[in-house]
């Protein structure tokens, strides 16, 4: 079983971050869509990788506000 990068929670399904490389489970992506930064974050992965910047760490992750 994978556990989640973010919260250590194990899960069956996971996805990769916009925000840095680590893969999340899907309570953790839903956070990260309703995050501020969110369409900031998707617009500078899609911007790496139109310039073949393959290994694009992402924005960095910062929770919105307190949290867990
Ligand atoms: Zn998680």
């Amino acid at each position: 079983m994978k556990t989640c990068d973010r919260c250590c929670f194990p899960t069956k399904t996971w996805t990769m971050s916009m925000f840095n490389t680590q893969e999340i489970c899907p309570e953790c992506k839903e956070e990260e869509r309703k995050h501020p930064r969110y369409q900031e974050a998707c617009k500078a992965d899609r911007e790496a990788i139109k310039r073949g910047d393959y290994n694009f760490k992402g924005v960095g992750w910062t929770a919105p506000h307190s949290q867990r």
